[in-house]
């Protein structure tokens, strides 16, 4: 279909550069337009409808047209739009909000910092990381280390932290002091032969080598995201966090959790730190913490971790960092009522009651003849397809991507996956609607190719 220079899409074209995208694919095939959602569905400019099976980006769990999120930024936009929490000020609804994310916390948290995405938060994260091994006088102890294919944002520390090359490569990353251990996922890693313990032990292992081989006295933190996301779904076998945690304990070196996909009820439990008994350090939240309604992050910490930061701030006489944003009041506001709704509603425990569902529909599409395997938990899942043998990596994944757009579905496709993650409000029958469509799709791929 030939693109009209006045129309969105061509002016899209024109004037705009996208984020996460070939540059020159974009300049010739342009981009799907969305105008409008409504619950769990978006419609584009013809009007077509779709399912958001990746709730945008693993974000918006209250889906989409949720009243009172509007009512609550016009509202605060109305009484105190904007104000900061620089040089001692601050408002209510960043109190508010801190308040609630310290009592809903999974661990005894000290103090919340508010930042307005995951890179973001991540990137800081970092930064305290550093600014405390100083303040503690261990100069030396700065390394992070990140996990192959783990995702914790593009920013240039963040960037660095994950672990996916497209990420790193031209863009001069990662950084020296970041170093990265072995992949969790059994169905991608594990060796010819081997049993999933055997997989658990070997990668654990890999983790105390690289210790060893570094020196725990450079290492300051280890990040992960307690079910890898954006890498591609993938679920830690059992016994692999309370491995790590035994590790990074013995060695004296900090456990930042990135919730940013994870966090509020995606996995069945309000944190994934609950399901996984993960105990962080530093906890880092974002996207269903405003159902991206508003750009919001937050960073909380314990008070191990809060107290020599404090320290260094007083003997500098300053914590020099901050942005015009942090903490923002409509932002915050949002972020506030979101998180009332979710416990309201109860869509954790929806999450858990799902979840035998979402994963039961995957797991017979996986016996489709041209899928592998599937893997999940809560609401977020994958299916693992088999590479076209006269294709490029990720083609066959590709090609079913569109077929379910052409089904009505956007899901996202991640190397040979596909991924799931729609919104917390999903009904039992829009997860059957959802798989459905999936169903439909790999049959069109099948017929495209027969
Ligand atoms: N951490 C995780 C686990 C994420 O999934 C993402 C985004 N997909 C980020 C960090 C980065 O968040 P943002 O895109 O808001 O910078």
């Amino acid at each position: 279909m030939t693109i009209k220079p006045n129309s969105v899409e061509g002016r899209d074209i024109a004037y705009q550069m996208h984020p996460n995208v070939n540059l020159r694919k974009y300049e010739r095939d342009g981009g799907l337009v969305i105008e409008s959602g409504e619950g769990i569905y978006v419609t584009d400019n013809n009007g077509k409808r779709y399912i958001e099976g990746l709730a945008g980006l693993w974000s918006v769990a209250l889906g989409f047209g949720e009243k009172r999120l509007s009512d609550v930024a016009k509202a605060q936009m109305d009484k105190l739009p904007y104000y900061h929490t620089f040089s001692y000020k601050t408002h209510g609804p960043s109190v508010d909000l801190a308040e609630l994310l310290i009592k809903l916390a999974p661990v005894p948290m000290s103090k919340v910092h508010f930042t307005s995405s995951g890179s973001e938060a991540n990137d800081l994260a970092c930064k305290m990381v550093w600014y405390r091994s100083n303040a503690l006088g261990k100069k030396d102890k700065k390394k992070i280390i990140g996990r192959v294919k783990g995702y914790h944002g593009v920013t240039i520390a963040a960037g660095s932290i994950t672990g996916l090359p497209r990420n790193h490569e031209s863009f001069d990353l990662p950084l020296d002091r970041m170093i990265h251990t072995s992949c969790p996922s059994y169905d991608h890693f594990a060796k010819e032969g081997e049993s999933e313990a055997q997989f658990t032990a070997r990668i654990l292992q890999d983790l105390e080598d690289l210790i060893e081989r570094e020196g725990a006295d450079t290492i300051a933190a280890f990040w992960g995201e307690p079910v890898m996301g954006a890498g591609g779904v993938m679920v830690p076998p059992d016994g692999y966090w309370e491995g790590v945690q035994k590790i990074l304990k013995k060695h004296d070196i900090l456990l930042v959790a990135d919730e940013v996909i994870c966090g509020f009820g995606r996995t069945g439990t309000m944190f994934a730190c609950e399901r996984f008994n993960i105990e962080p350090d530093v906890l880092v939240l974002s996207k269903q913490i405003s159902s991206s309604y508003m750009p919001l992050s937050a960073i909380l910490m314990n008070d191990n971790f809060y107290q020599p930061i404090a320290d260094e701030s007083d003997r500098l006489g300053v914590f020099g960092h901050g942005y015009t944003a942090s903490g923002h009041p409509v932002a915050t506001a949002v972020g506030l009522e979101n998180v009332k709704i979710i416990m309201e509603r109860n869509l954790v425990a929806n999450a858990k009651a799902l979840e035998e569902q979402f994963l039961g529909r995957l797991k017979d599409l996986a016996a489709h003849p041209l899928a592998v395997s599937s893997r999940g938990v809560g609401l977020l899942g994958a299916l693992e397809l088999k590479p076209f043998d006269d294709g490029q990596p990720g083609d066959a994944a590709a090609a079913a991507q569109v077929a379910c757009e052409e089904e009505g579905l956007i899901v996202r496709n991640i190397g040979e996956a596909l991924c799931f993650c729609p919104p917390m409000i999903i009904t039992s029958e829009q997860v059957d609607d959802l798989f459905d469509c999936v169903a439909r799709a790999l049959e069109r791929v099948a017929a495209a190719r027969a």
